[in-house]
C-alpha cells in the first residue's frame, strides 16, 4: 500500500480495482484515485522513469515520494542506480498540479498562467500532471 494519497497527502487509502494490470487505490479523504506498482516487490519501469524525469526537473526526493506514491529512500536508490547528475537550475523551482482533463483546459486557457513558463504535461493515473517553471520570467 502506498503510505499516502499523491494529492492531498492522507493516509486514508483504500484499495480500488486492478486497472491495466496495476494496483488502484482510491483516497476516501479527497476522492483521487491513482495507480501504482503491481502487487509485489518490483516496481514498474513507468514509475522509475517518471522518478528520474521529475529529479531532473528539480524536483526534491520527497516531492518524487508525494507525486509517485514511492519512497524517498527508494528514489534515491534509483538516482545512485542510475548515476543521474542533476544540472544545475539555481534560479528556479518548478511546481507541479495534478489536474482533470478539463481542469487543465480551464488552467490552460488562461494565458496569465502559461505566460512567461515553461510547462511539461504527463499522464499521471486518470488524471495529468503539469510541472512548471517560471524560468523566463525576469527575476
Ligand atoms: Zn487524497
Amino acid at each position: 500500500m502506498p503510505n499516502s494519497c499523491p494529492k492531498c497527502n492522507e493516509k486514508n487509502i483504500v484499495k480500488s480495482g486492478i486497472i491495466k494490470e496495476r494496483q488502484r487505490f482510491l483516497c476516501k479523504d479527497c476522492n483521487y484515485y491513482f495507480t501504482v506498482k503491481k502487487l509485489g516487490k518490483k516496481i514498474d519501469d513507468y514509475f522509475v522513469t517518471k522518478g528520474l524525469q521529475l529529479y531532473l526537473e528539480g524536483l526534491s526526493y520527497r516531492e518524487i515520494e508525494r507525486i509517485i506514491g514511492v519512497s524517498h529512500n527508494t528514489v534515491s536508490s534509483w538516482i545512485k542506480k542510475y548515476n543521474i547528475t542533476r544540472p544545475p537550475h539555481s534560479d528556479f523551482h518548478p511546481v507541479y498540479k495534478v489536474f482533470k482533463q478539463n481542469e487543465l483546459l480551464e488552467y490552460i486557457a488562461n494565458e496569465k498562467n502559461i505566460k512567461g513558463s515553461g510547462l511539461l504535461i504527463t499522464e499521471f493515473g486518470d488524471k495529468y500532471m503539469m510541472i512548471k517553471w517560471e524560468r523566463f520570467k525576469d527575476k
